[in-house]
């Protein structure tokens, strides 16, 4: 039997169909930028045809669809995402795509779909316990505690992102003070940036922006204006290695995980060179010695999302 993972993204929508662990077909449609939430069942249920079109799928062998979205998951339902159309305030994602697409829909976090799919086929394969964090816009996290996916008793676990690493430091996209992600994520990197180099700092990141015909500060930018030895960019890098590192000692200390994987579209533009950065900074911070993890890379990129929301439905149904 056959699942279909959805990896719904602020600009783009990834479907993935899936046999036991072999991909059958792919395909990616845009993702409303405007409009109401309909707009965005319309095209999550479009990707499910489309997807189906391309692996040569009959729509009875469909078993489940799975959905990876932003935002707090509850029994099928999300809310308090504010970069999909409709998706800020609390609905029933899974009965209202159930309804459109006619098979049984499990929702899922879009992080922990990640964790799973990375868990499953990617990096953290063969482990029991395991910790994924995605450095990308902002920074995520999920878990595999004793081989199953945490998702806390609200739905809410995972927020590495919004753990503090300084108290009073800098303000976070969240609004509060000192988050990994207010050091850590490509938004707050950009912003901290822009606010330097209004100052007066001299920087090549905009110019580098410009030269790729880009309109804002993207993964890729940031990992150019560091290799051409941006002094401002490689303090902003500093600082996110030493935030990333912190979260994940802080992490590893409390829970006593096998391996943390690093991933998201920032770690992996910035290379193999900065996880082993993070893993330094990581190292001296834990306080079972010699240490017994390290950081390594996420194997699946952007994938990992479809995977896992795929795998989830197969496990849900
Ligand atoms: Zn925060």
């Amino acid at each position: 039997m056959v699942t279909i993972g959805l990896d719904l993204g602020g600009g783009s929508v990834q479907a993935i169909a899936m046999e036991g662990e072999e991909v059958l077909g792919e395909a990616r449609l845009k993702t409303p930028a405007t409009g109401d939430r309909t707009a965005v069942l319309d095209v999550l249920a479009a990707a499910v045809h489309q997807v189906r079109d391309v692996g040569g799928v009959a729509a009875d062998d469909v078993r489940a669809v799975g959905v990876g979205t932003p935002g707090v998951v509850i029994d099928g339902t999300v809310g308090g995402t504010s970069n999909v159309p409709g998706f800020l305030e609390r609905f029933a994602l899974a009965d209202l795509l159930q309804q459109r697409v006619e098979r049984p829909v499990h929702v899922v976090n879009d992080v922990s779909a990640a964790t799973i799919a990375e868990h499953r086929l990617g990096a953290g394969a063969g482990t029991e316990h395991l910790l994924c964090v995605f450095a990308g816009t902002g920074v995520g996290g999920g878990m595999i505690l004793g081989g199953r996916p945490y998702l806390g008793s609200s739905g809410g676990a995972g927020e590495f992102g919004h753990m503090i690493v300084r108290q009073g430091g800098a303000v976070c996209p969240c609004g509060r003070r000192g988050c990994v992600e207010a050091y850590a994520g490509r938004r707050a990197i950009a912003l901290a940036a822009e606010r330097a180099h209004a100052d007066g700092r001299p920087t090549v990141l905009f110019d580098v922006m410009a030269e790729h015909q880009e309109e804002r500060v993207t993964s890729g930018v940031v990992a150019e204006a560091l290799a051409r030895g941006d002094e401002l960019v490689a303090d902003l890098v500093d600082e996110a290695v030493g935030a990333l590192g912190a979260g994940i000692a802080a992490a590893v200390n409390l829970l006593d995980v096998e391996a943390v994987v690093l991933g998201g579209g920032l770690s992996d533009r910035l290379g193999a060179a900065f996880r082993t950065r993070v893993d330094a900074v990581v190292r001296p911070l834990l306080f079972l010695q010699p240490p017994q993890v390290q950081v390594t890379g996420a194997a699946l990129g952007a994938r990992a999302g479809g995977l896992g929301a795929a795998l989830h439905a197969a496990d849900s149904t």
